[in-house]
């Protein structure tokens, strides 16, 4: 084989070549199927390795182009466009204008204006560098779940990633995969794809394998485009055009043409800060206006109210804010829980309840056949796992059903590297155990029940490759979630036959006879309900529970219905699949959290039951079960009183589109609700959710895109975990908006009370301001917004959805806190200028004991931070309780910050930058006792608080 591909076009009128670098020739949705192979030079059992290589060579990685670098400067021109920024160039600008009008020019009016010109750069800076490491983060976290795609090379199925794929490959698509390149089908089973991300039409559209008239190839019914998703049926492909040469390729536009969402909490954060800038604007005009009747130079007066609005500005708020969503993200992902949006960060944190799938979430998803019934008789099957190491008790009997169910499946089972690929019986393991290690290792390549029929085959002895050869299979219908069944047609020696495989009932409903004890027996009530035992026998166990039916037809060409009707039942496979050993203590954490779990299955409620027994879900003796046959007859009004009234609550045998009512009737009564999936058809579900969390292993790409939360795991007890960081990244904001804004009262309370008091300077500068806003407070504040979870976080209930950021309780508490500041720094400053004896109306900038005033003020900010940061770590609890010095961060940053304050103290260059004056050990130690003060009122509070509700409740605290 060459590596030319010849004369293919995808024709679309202009006759482009279907493949980069291929020549002219008829187009590729009006080739005959076998032609397809041909023109593509491969054949129906893929491409050769060697064939690969070369095409890779050709025609490179399947990638789209990196996007451009024109964001980055797009970012960063953004950073000097945000309000804080405008507001602060303004200030900047009319400073310099001040300095410029001034007679003589007086350097502190110009350093003012260079710091706060250097105070937007450095906020942009880091504004910047966060938002370029977000977005970093957000392509390596988009790497932790690398899409995959099925392919036949060398006659063998393989996984691989799918930037591998070259033209001429030949892909197997089944429902819930994402299309990875463009796609002519050679083989279509009732296939229907979404082509929303190239054409904007959200309908699915039915495929087919067979040619059509030439035209457009985007409207060519057996061709699938890179980008789109297929949402139901399955079947091969061979793709023609590989990356940036595909439809999609074509017309992709940058990532950048989608502008990036802001979450409600940034939102929330946006308006305060328009409200702080307001409010700033005010309280400058204001004193502006107080203190230029008392005789004050008109452009000091300007400059002074200046002074006081950039201090009220929270200047390094913005960054500390995507700092700290940005580190609850990358915890959340070390523990397997991969947050898309910044959205889901917030939004778990109320989550109120949790709908959640039982098979991979609940349970391992490693399923094992321990019982197959047959003719009346069950069977039990030894060995665990994968590996076809077990036997059938009595193989006879359970040999029909295994042989028709083991046919109608489309997984694979995978032997370990260097093992072997059949049967292994266990007379063939030695004494020695030599052979032991083949029972590790063995995977399966698709649908794990599947895998568990497969492996039960091989133990009761049936080779079903040989099977298959012998009675290939000439149709398919593949499985959905809704009919609950799959059946396969196969050409056999004496005409065409039948295999159907899936839920005992649904496919009981089709049976007219049964095998019974070696006979083919009309299927009889007494039988049915004989079936119906059995079934819920194995169920009650927690077993999983699949049928195998059979019939013969007289030609390939029935239609389904046909071939899933009068169908001869055969017996039924138990199997078990193992709780997850993580998974009860992470309901627990729920319940104690005030979350409801709601399990949604489209298992037995037998099967459902005992499982949400054995994880904890359910603990009452009678819970709510309700199925989706009951669903459909309840009205809304109904359902929503079902779902409100009942508190352990079981939904099963549902279709995707019973759990997307379940959830928007939840959301309708206020509930905040998450929602696990991972099929094609849960999307609307996963979409609607206010938590759509899909499953990262196991999952289909379609959930995974649908989905704001992916699991790496698969597991719920990761759920628990995020919503435990959830909880914390939130209660982490509110604690530094708590830090940040009471520092903001110190600040601007001794301004307030000198201009009332007609003192004629500032008790501190702005600048001084500035160095505390972006030099000592910054630290402390991003080390807070990375505080771990608190212990009790789990321990109280959801947060109400309705409650504000900046509850009454937050605003109580910078109130509290800022006010004790305010009262410290005020009383040192004027006790500092009174003990001087010298009158208010002598003093100068320059004066001495002016100097040391302003530097104790400061000093003091800075300091009672540092307290004021261990004290809003918790919020009800006494910091002893959870370590003074737990957060190493905290202590590092407030120690930076109180060096910083003694270089702007003693180093003779800072001194002169902010006309600051060295302090002595007394001053040192003065300020050091009222910060031990705030800590010691605060803790006061929390031990009130504890006394007065010995149980935390909502929206308590900081
Ligand atoms: P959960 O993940 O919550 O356990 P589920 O996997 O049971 O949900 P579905 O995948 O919709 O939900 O399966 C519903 C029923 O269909 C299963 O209980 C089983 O009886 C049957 N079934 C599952 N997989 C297959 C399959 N590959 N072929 C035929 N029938 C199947």
């Amino acid at each position: 084989m060459g590596t030319g591909i010849p004369v293919l076009t995808s024709g679309d009128g202009g006759r482009r070549p279907a493949t980069p670098g291929g020549t002219h020739g008829p187009a590729v949705q009006t080739l005959p199927t076998g032609d397809v192979f041909t023109a593509l030079n491969t054949s129906l059992r893929g491409l050769t390795s060697a064939e690969v290589a070369a095409r890779r060579n050709r025609f490179g990685p399947n990638e789209l182009p990196p996007a451009g670098r024109t964001g980055l400067w797009r970012d960063l021109a953004g950073q000097f466009t945000d309000l804080f920024a405008v507001v602060l160039l303004v200030a900047s600008a009319i400073t310099f204008l001040a300095y410029s009008l001034q007679d003589p020019h007086e350097a502190g009016t110009l350093q003012l204006a260079v710091a706060i010109l250097g105070v937007v750069v450095l906020n942009a800076a880091i504004g910047f560098a966060q938002e370029y490491s977000a977005e970093r983060t957000a392509q390596s976290l988009q790497a932790m779940v690398p899409h995959t795609c099925r392919v036949l090379r060398d006659g063998e199925r393989q996984e691989l990633p799918a930037r591998d794929l070259v033209p001429g490959d030949v892909v197997v698509l089944e429902a819930g995969d994402a299309v990875s390149a463009d796609c002519r089908l050679t083989e279509a089973h009732e296939v229907s794809v979404n082509n929303a991300a190239l054409t904007g039409e959200s309908d699915a559209v039915g495929r087919t394998g067979e040619p059509v008239a030439a035209g457009p190839v985007l409207q060519a019914r057996n061709c699938v485009f890179m980008g789109t998703d297929v949402v139901a049926g399955s079947g091969k492909a061979v793709v023609f055009a590989t990356g940036a040469a595909t439809e999609f390729g074509r017309i992709f536009r940058l990532a950048a043409a989608a502008p990036r969402q802001k979450t409600p909490l940034q939102r929330q954060v946006a308006l305060m800060a328009r409200r702080v800038a307001g409010t700033a604007l005010a309280i400058g005009a204001a004193l502006f206006a107080v203190r230029l009747p008392t005789g004050q130079p008109f452009v000091e007066t300007f400059v002074f109210a200046l002074g006081v609005m950039v201090a009220l500005v929270p200047e390094g708020l913005p960054a500390t804010l995507s700092v700290s969503l940005a580190i609850g993200v990358r915890r959340m992902a070390r523990r397997h829980a991969l947050v898309k949006q910044l959205l889901a960060v917030e939004a778990l944190g109320s989550t109120t309840v949790v709908c959640t799938d039982k098979t991979g979430t609940l349970t391992r998803a490693e399923m094992t056949v321990v019982q197959v019934w047959a003719g009346g008789v069950s069977h039990a099957v030894s060995g665990v796992g994968y590996a076809p190491v077990g036997e059938v008790a009595d193989p006879g009997p359970g040999r029909e059903l295994l042989h028709a169910a083991g046919l109608c499946c489309n997984a694979r089972l995978v032997p370990p590297p260097g093992g072997t690929s059949r049967a292994v019986r266990p007379r063939e393991i030695d004494a020695g155990g030599r052979l032991q290690s083949d029972r590790e290792g063995w995977r399966v390549l698709g649908d794990t029940t599947e895998g568990a029929l497969l492996v039960a085959a091989a133990k009761a002895g049936l080779d079903l490759a040989a099977e298959e050869a012998a009675a290939p299979r000439v149709a398919e219908y593949p499985f959905d979630s809704a009919r609950k069944l799959m059946s396969t047609v196969h050409k056999t020696s004496d005409g065409y036959s039948a295999y159907v495989k899936g839920a005992p009932q649904e496919l009981l409903a089709r049976c007219t006879t049964i095998d019974w004890r070696g006979e083919r027996q009309p299927l009889t009530d007494e039988l049915r309900a004989a079936v119906t035992t059995a079934n819920d026998k194995l169920a009650s166990q927690g077993l999983r529970v699949l049928a195998a039916a059979s019939r013969p037809l007289a030609d390939s060409r029935a239609v389904r219905d046909e071939v899933e009707s009068g169908l001869t039942f055969l017996g039924l496979a138990g199997m078990l699949d193992p709780p997850r050993p993580e998974v009860s203590d992470a309901v627990d954490a729920c319940r104690r959290a005030g979350i409801r779990i709601v399990m949604v299955t489209g298992d037995h409620p037998l099967t459902a039951e005992a499982v949400a027994r054995r994880v904890g879900i359910v603990r009452q003796p009678a819970p709510v079960v309700l199925t989706g046959t009951r669903l459909d007859t309840l009205d809304d009004d109904d359902l929503d009183a079902l779902l409100a009234a009942s508190g352990e609550l079981l939904l099963c045998r549902v279709s995707p589109e019973h759990k997307m009512r379940v959830v928007t009737t939840l959301q309708r009564s206020g509930e905040v609700v998450a929602v696990t999936g991972d099929g094609a058809n849960d999307a609307p579900a996963l979409k609607h959710a206010d938590i759509g969390v899909a499953m990262g292993a196991s999952g289909t790409d379609v959930a995974r895109e649908a989905a704001v939360m992916v699991l790496l795991d698969d597991s719920f007890a990761s759920i628990a975990v995020a919503v435990r960081l959830g909880r914390s990244v939130y209660q982490n904001i509110r604690r530094f908006l708590v830090y940040v804004f009471s520092s903001n009262i110190g600040e601007l309370v001794p301004i307030v009370a000198a201009t009332f008091a007609g003192f004629p300077l500032v008790p501190i500068t702005a600048v001084q301001i500035l160095a505390i806003d972006l030099g000592s407070d910054v630290l402390p504040a991003l080390a807070l917004g990375a505080e771990p979870p608190e212990p009790d976080v789990m321990d109280r209930p959801p947060r109400s959805r309705r409650e504000r950021l900046f509850s009454t309780a937050v605003m109580r508490r910078i109130l509290f806190l800022g006010g004790i500041q305010a009262l410290g720094v005020t009383a040192v400053f004027f006790w500092h200028i009174h003990a001087s004896g010298i009158p208010y109306s002598d003093f100068t900038e320059d004066d001495p004991v002016y100097r040391e005033a302003i530097t104790m003020v400061q000093a003091g900010i800075v300091l009672s931070q540092f307290f004021n940061a261990l004290a809003v770590r918790t919020d009800r609890q006494s910091v002893f309780r959870i370590g003074l010095l737990s957060n190493p961060w905290l202590i590092a940053a407030g120690c930076f910050g109180i060096t910083l304050m003694a270089a702007i103290s003693y180093l003779p260059p800072l001194q002169a930058l902010f006309n600051t004056a060295p302090l002595d050990a007394a001053d040192w130690a003065v300020l050091a006792g009222f910060g031990a003060l705030l800590l010691s009122a605060e803790e006061t509070r929390k031990w009130w608080l504890r006394r007065r509700r010995p149980t935390s409740a909502k929206g308590e605290g900081g």
